[in-house]
């Protein structure tokens, strides 16, 4: 790691190194930081939506192998009213379906392909502003260090800490969702090339979800933070045994990680000055959870802002915001349309 960069990206996920991409192709100095040691486990059903996967060709290249699980693609959304009445949303099948991958590998692929340098194990805990710099605290191995960048995007997931420091403000007025996940092994009879969803507010305070990833059955849900999961993931449970023959032989892990209600508020979150917001840390994260899609976008269009506020010595936040626009419209939409299909509110 270098004293200084022309652009910062914190977070190595998906919004981050397409951020990276476009930013190293127009031959800027770019340093991505990770807090987590790459690669690195993400909680996520994985599954490459179409849009997510027209970005990642265009940007990246094909997906490689060693990405794929089992089933290696999938057929569509079934979302279950009950135990016996479903409604499908196919995948495109023409393209073979959405591919199954295991998020550790998929971003590590995206980050090493971005062509930036990389600092993984490393925590941004604090920035400043120094003239025309933002000045970053990092805490590797709990030693600090301080490096310094021209532009800064947070590509931080939904938990940012830079977020939380650069506006307080905002960051109290957010709504926290907790997600649950259970890796087990075991079986079910609901069919492993769909991925499940069950709206039933006895499940969770959104939606719940069921996959199959290589040899788990892999099944969550999501509850608003200060709720008590054991109801629900009981409940959960029980119907799943009940009405699919869910056995779960060993549970092999449990995850969870927090989600915030600014995509389904509409209050995304893009940044001032010099410093950018993108991905979840924005805000963006669509219906069913599906976040891959509007992370990649955002981290291009961040990243294309910032060029063109280089070219034109524009500030680079209103040319974000400009671009931003359909991404926010498609995430505010598609919010609206899980809460008719639920019947209520789901975040
Ligand atoms: C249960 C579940 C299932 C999901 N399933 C799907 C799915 O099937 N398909 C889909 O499209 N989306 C899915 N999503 C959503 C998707 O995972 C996210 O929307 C997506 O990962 C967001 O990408 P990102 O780049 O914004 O952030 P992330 O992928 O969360 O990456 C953020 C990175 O920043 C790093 N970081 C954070 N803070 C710091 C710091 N201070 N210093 C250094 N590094 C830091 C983290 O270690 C992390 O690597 C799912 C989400 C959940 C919770």
């Amino acid at each position: 790691m270098k004293k200084e960069y022309d652009v910062i990206v914190v977070g190595s996920g998906p919004s981050g190194s397409a951020a990276a991409k476009v930013l190293v192709n127009k031959g800027l100095d770019v340093l991505i930081i990770d807090k987590k040691k790459l690669p690195r486990y993400k909680i996520c059903s994985g599954i490459i939506f179409k849009k997510s996967l027209e970005i990642t060709e265009k940007y990246f290249g094909k997906i490689p192998e060693s990405a794929f699980v089992k089933p290696k693609y999938l057929k569509g959304v079934r979302m279950w009213e009950s135990g016996t009445k479903h409604s499908d949303w196919p995948f495109d099948m023409e393209c073979g379906g959405a591919p199954n991958v295991w998020r550790s590998e998929y971003d590590y692929w995206l980050a090493k392909n971005s062509g930036a340098e990389i600092a993984d194990e490393t925590k941004v805990v604090n920035f400043k502003k120094d003239g025309c710099y933002v000045e970053l605290t990092c805490n590797r191995d709990q030693t600090l260090s301080e490096v310094r960048c021209k532009f800064l995007i947070s590509a931080e997931g939904s938990l940012s800490t830079i977020r939380a420091k650069f506006d307080p403000e905002f960051e109290d007025s957010i709504e926290w969702y907790v997600a649950y996940q259970n890796y087990c092994k075991g079986s079910s009879k609901l069919d492993p090339e769909y991925y499940h969803g069950f709206f039933d507010a006895n499940f969770g305070d959104v939606y719940a979800w069921f996959n199959c990833k290589a040899d788990y059955v892999v099944f969550g849900t999501a509850i608003k933070k200060g709720n008590k999961l054991e109801p629900y993931l009981t409940k959960y449970t029980r119907f799943l045994a009940d009405e699919f023959e869910l056995k779960i032989d060993k549970v092999e892990k449990k995850a969870s990680c927090m989600g915030s209600n600014i995509c389904s508020t509409s209050r995304f979150y893009l940044g001032s000055g010099n410093i950018l917001f993108v991905g979840e840390a924005a805000g963006f994260l669509n219906m069913f959870g599906e976040g891959i899609s509007s992370a990649l976008s955002t981290g291009i269009l961040a990243a294309n802002a910032i060029c063109e506020s280089i070219d034109t010595n524009k500030e680079p936040v209103p040319i974000y915001e400009k671009m931003a626009k359909r991404e926010k419209r498609y995430t505010t939409n598609s919010w609206k349309l899980a809460e008719r299909m639920a019947g209520r509110k789901v975040m």
